[in-house]
C-alpha cells in the first residue's frame, strides 16, 4: 500500500509545489486566514472530501473514511504566515506587504492537501479514518490548537502525527524525538514605577532605568544560579523601554521578556522567582512595581510508543537517507495540545534549500524551504496514518 501511495504522491508533487506557491503569494496573519481557508475547504469539496469549515475559528477537519473497519488516525498542518516582509527575489515572493510565509507553514498546507487527495484515491483499500486537521494561528498565542479542541477536532482519534519542515537540516533528513522536543514559550512584562525628575538631580527621584539596568543583569542569575545546569532554561529580556530626553530621569521603565522551560515545575519556579527578584530589587530602590507572566504553549512531549512505531517507519521510506535524534528546541509548538489529548509524535523534516544565497533561520525575511521536503514529510505522515491500522 505505501509504494501504492508514494507513487501518487511522487505523481502529484508538481501539484505540491504550485499549492505551495500560491499560498505563499498570498500569505495571512494569525486569526486573520480566511481567504487561506476558503482556498483548503474548496479543495476538498472539488475532491468530495467531507471538510467542516470554522472549527475553532478559521480552523478545518478533513475527513476521509477507509472502507475497512480500523482506527482513526489525525494528521495536522497549521497555515498562518508571519509580520514580516519577504525579501526574497524569487518568482513566488508574498503579493502582500509585511506578510509572510517565513516558517513554512505553507509547505505544511500543501502537503496534506495532496497526501489527503491521495490517501482519497486509495481510500477503498483503506482501513480505519484518517482525520485532516488544518490548523489556523500557530504562531499567535493562544493559537488555534486549543480552540479546534475544544470544537472536537481529535474525537474519536487514536494517534496524531506532525511535522515541521526545517529549514537548518538537509533534504532527505527525518528527526525524531521521545519526550520533549520543543519547550514551553512564556511571555513576562515587568513595569518599574520610580520617580521621575531631573536628570541633574537623583537625589531628588527613583530613577527606574537604574533599577530596570539591575533587573537586567540579575534576571540572568536565574538560570545561571538557581535552575539545575542539567534542566534547559532560558530567560531573555527582549525589551526594555523607557524612552526619555538625556537630562530626564525616567519615571517609569517596562520590560518585556520570553521564559523558555520542558517543565512544568520549573515553568512555574522561574515564575516565582522572576517575581521574587522584582520585588527585592524594587523595595531596594523604593520603587513599586506590576508583574505579568502570561504562559503561552506547554512543550512539546512526544508519545514513547508512537515515536519508536514512527522511527522504524521513517527508515523504510525511499527519499529517507537519515533517520537522527532531534536536539531539543528552545521554540514552542502548539503541536503540544494536541499530544495532551491523543498519543503521538512530532517531528522534523529536513528542507534546507540546495542552492540560492545561503539557509536562513526560519521567521528570517529570506527564508525558504526546498520543495523536495514536501514530498518527504507526505511520504512520512502517509506512512504513519497508513501503517497505524
Ligand atoms: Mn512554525
Amino acid at each position: 500500500m505505501l509504494t501504492k501511495l508514494f507513487s501518487k504522491l511522487k505523481d502529484y508533487y508538481p501539484e505540491m509545489v504550485e499549492i505551495r506557491r500560491y499560498l505563499h503569494q498570498h500569505p495571512e496573519l494569525s486569526f486573520q486566514e480566511v481567504n487561506t481557508a476558503n482556498y483548503i475547504a474548496s479543495y476538498y469539496e472539488k475532491l468530495g472530501i467531507q471538510v467542516q469549515t470554522g472549527v475553532g475559528g478559521n480552523g478545518l477537519v478533513a475527513k476521509i473514511h477507509g472502507n475497512h473497519p480500523g482506527k482513526t488516525v489525525a494528521l495536522r498542518a497549521d497555515f498562518d504566515a508571519l509580520p514580516i516582509q519577504d525579501e526574497k527575489d524569487v518568482p513566488y515572493k508574498s503579493t502582500v506587504p509585511g506578510v509572510m510565509h517565513a516558517c513554512g507553514h505553507d509547505g505544511h498546507t500543501a502537503t496534506l492537501l495532496v497526501l489527503a487527495k491521495a490517501i482519497n484515491e486509495l481510500k477503498d483499500d483503506l482501513h480505519g479514518t484518517y482525520v485532516m486537521i488544518h490548523q489556523h494561528a500557530e504562531e499567535y498565542a493562544p493559537g488555534g490548537a486549543v480552540s479546534m479542541i475544544e470544537e472536537g477536532c481529535l474525537n474519536g482519534v487514536d494517534a496524531i502525527f506532525g511535522t515541521h519542515l526545517w529549514a537548518s537540516e538537509p533534504i532527505g533528513k527525518i528527526q525524531y524525538r521521545t519526550g520533549p522536543i520543543m519547550a514551553a514559550a512564556d511571555r513576562f512584562e515587568i513595569t518599574i514605577q520610580g520617580k521621575g525628575g531631573h536628570g541633574a538631580q537623583p537625589h531628588k527621584t527613583k530613577d527606574s532605568i537604574v533599577v530596570g539596568a539591575q533587573l537586567v543583569t540579575t534576571l540572568q542569575q536565574i538560570v545561571s544560579r538557581r535552575v539545575n545546569p542539567i534542566d534547559p532554561a532560558v530567560v531573555t529580556i527582549g525589551s526594555f523601554v523607557a524612552d526619555n530626553a538625556f537630562n530626564v530621569i525616567s519615571d517609569k521603565a517596562k520590560l518585556i521578556g520570553t521564559v523558555r522551560t520542558f517543565n512544568e515545575e520549573l515553568r512555574d519556579f522561574i515564575s516565582t522567582e522572576i517575581e521574587r527578584i522584582v520585588k527585592g530589587t524594587c523595595i531596594t530602590a523604593d520603587c513599586s512595581y506590576t508583574y505579568e507572566y502570561v504562559k503561552g504553549y506547554p512543550a512539546v512531549v512526544n508519545h514513547k510508543d508512537m515515536t519508536e512505531y514512527f522511527i522504524e517507519l521513517a527508515k523504510e521510506i525511499d527519499s529517507v537517507n537519515m533517520v537522527e535524534e532531534a536536539e531539543m528546541q528552545m521554540g514552542g509548538e502548539d503541536f503540544a495540545y494536541y499530544l495532551q489529548h491523543v498519543k503521538g509524535t512530532f517531528f522534523f523534516t529536513g528542507a534546507k534549500p540546495k542552492n540560492g544565497d545561503g539557509t536562513y533561520p526560519h521567521h528570517h525575511p529570506k527564508f525558504d524551504i526546498d520543495e523536495e521536503a514536501m514530498l518527504v514529510a507526505a511520504k512520512a505522515l502517509g506512512a504513519a496514518a497508513i501503517n497505524f491500522n
